[in-house]
């Protein structure tokens, strides 16, 4: 069995059957996804939307692939014919773009939106109050193609575990919030990504529903 496939299986076994492994494949190549699809990984995540689009072009069509990288507006219309869920989702005006290239492909694309967690000052994402103005806004209301599922997060990179638990419990509370006020018939708002290599156990015993895992399985980039 190849290094990639047992690093999947060993990590499998860690996460509750309630928690999607997205393989986090960017900078890999093809050959180290088809090790991981041959031991039944179907989910792989990458960060930039060229390589995203050249990688599903040759690889089986089954795969789901995750945008999980920071995002930009004219880059969207190359993988909303296909793409399963974009995690990285950070302003009203990707929202609409976004929307925009859906409707464009009869589509309608699940999205996370991602929020400010981290103490560094380098991490994207909306803070609480720009996540509440968005969800309040009359033209967010207006978009008929987005399917907002959830939040995403990334917790600060640190050895300390309490001050990561302590960032991926204000997520999970966050969400609870944003579900109770804004989500609460919609029972698609359901997924909190959160926890990556270093801190994915951290991140599942807090409530994480996707780990997205790069390193840990495919090596050092
Ligand atoms: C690269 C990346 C990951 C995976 O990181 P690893 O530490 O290699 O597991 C997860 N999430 C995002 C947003 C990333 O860019």
């Amino acid at each position: 069995m190849s290094n990639v496939a047992q690093n999947i299986l060993e990590i499998k076994k860690e996460i509750p059957a309630h928690v999607r492994l997205i393989a986090v494949s960017k900078t890999k190549p093809v050959s180290a996804i088809q090790e991981a699809y041959e031991c039944g990984q179907r989910i792989f995540g990458e960060n930039k939307v060229q390589e995203l689009c050249d990688k599903a072009e040759i690889l089986p069509k089954d795969i789901e692939w995750h945008m999980i990288g920071h995002l930009q507006s004219n880059k969207v219309k190359y993988m909303a014919g296909f793409v399963k869920l974009i995690h990285g989702v950070d302003s009203l005006n990707l929202l609409k773009e976004i929307d925009k290239q859906a409707k464009k492909n009869n589509r309608v694309q699940d999205v996370l939106l991602q929020c400010y967690i981290a103490t560094e000052e380098t991490k994207f994402g909306l803070s609480e109050e720009e996540l509440i103005q968005i969800l309040k806004s009359e033209e967010f209301k207006t978009l008929r193609n987005i399917s907002v599922r959830g939040l995403m997060g990334m917790a600060s990179f640190t050895s300390d575990e309490n001050q990561i638990r302590k960032e991926f419990k204000s997520l999970k509370s966050l969400f609870e919030k944003i579900k109770t006020d804004f989500f609460s018939s919609d029972s698609n708002f359901s997924e909190i990504s959160m926890g990556m290599s270093g801190d994915y156990k951290i991140a599942i015993e807090e409530g994480s529903t996707m780990v997205r895992i790069g390193s840990s399985i495919f090596g050092t980039r």
